[in-house]
């Protein structure tokens, strides 16, 4: 692919470069598969409490949660702000996991930097280029989202914004691109996470959450995404679902989520021996 210059497989002398790792704390990504999950929204202390407890024990190994929220209708829970990024730190803290949060706004890329370990740039900011020049210059790991409408050159364009600031640690993130299918939230377009892996050094992860919108197909996705080859996941889980002030439809019970883990891992062994097996 003409024009990437940090993001391609291959550098400028045709070298291979090996796929990035990020180490936070006991986190390996890019080198151990990562299950990041959590509620859409932080809502309150306890419910991020309830859900980072949840899915710690069910092996997750970074927990989200949104304090801003990008959402359609300016009439919707816009996510708690300031207070928001305090009660998903103290529920990293008490539980261990490394937390990551959506930065919407360039004003707020220090204060998000603050509290989290991973700076997250959601679909719908993948091509705002201040937002990606400005979460460049901060010294923390960027999840960037692709864009609903985005294809993977423009995707990766939008990667090559962070790098070309100095900050190396890109974890790409496909979550399902915009077509005419409405009984889905998106397409998740895993032949792009297969592509991907094979045009570009950066970590791959699925979001099978925003992808299908849909509780029932997020286990079967995730299973699938694995096969693709992908890095790790982001999987929103809530304690309570029914009651989410944001995407209720598509968050996980705690024992979902832990039915999910169990497969997740059987499939991972299968993946493994896929490649013993010389495939
Ligand atoms: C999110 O992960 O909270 C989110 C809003 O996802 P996306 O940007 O993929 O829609
Ligand atoms: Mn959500």
């Amino acid at each position: 692919m003409k024009g990437l210059k940090y993001s391609s497989l291959i550098d400028e002398n045709g070298e291979r470069r090996r796929q990035i790792e990020i180490q936070i704390g006991d986190v390996r990504i890019g080198k151990d598969f990562c299950v990041i999950a959590g509620p859409c929204s932080v809502e309150c202390q306890e419910q991020v409490r309830q859900a980072a407890l949840a899915v710690k024990k069910a092996g997750a190994s970074i927990l989200r949660g949104g304090a801003y929220k990008p959402r359609t209708s300016p009439f919707s829970f816009q996510g708690l702000g300031k207070i928001g990024l305090r009660y998903l730190y103290n529920a990293g803290k008490e539980t261990g996991l490394p937390v990551i949060t959506e930065v919407v706004d360039t004003r707020d890329v220090y204060l998000v930097a603050e509290y989290a370990d991973i700076l997250q740039i959601g679909a719908r900011n993948a091509q705002n280029f201040s937002l990606l020049t400005e979460v460049g210059r901060a010294k923390k790991p960027v999840l960037l989202k692709r864009g609903m409408n985005s294809t993977i050159e423009e995707w990766l364009n939008s990667a090559e914004y962070i790098l070309e600031q100095g900050n190396p640690n890109v974890i790409l993130c496909e979550r399902g691109i915009r077509t005419y299918e409405t009984y889905t939230r998106n397409t998740l377009d895993l032949s792009a996470v297969a592509a991907v892996k094979g045009l570009s050094h950066l970590p791959v992860f699925v979001d099978p959450s925003h992808a299908t919108g849909r509780v029932e197909l997020v286990k079967q996705m995730s299973l699938s995404a694995i096969i693709a080859g992908c890095d790790g996941l982001e999987i929103e889980v809530h304690p309570n679902p029914k009651t989410a002030l944001s995407d209720a439809d598509q968050q996980l019970l705690p024992e979902q989520f832990e039915d999910l883990m169990i497969d997740v891992n059987a499939t991972l062994k299968f993946r493994k021996n896929l490649h013993q097996c010389g495939n």
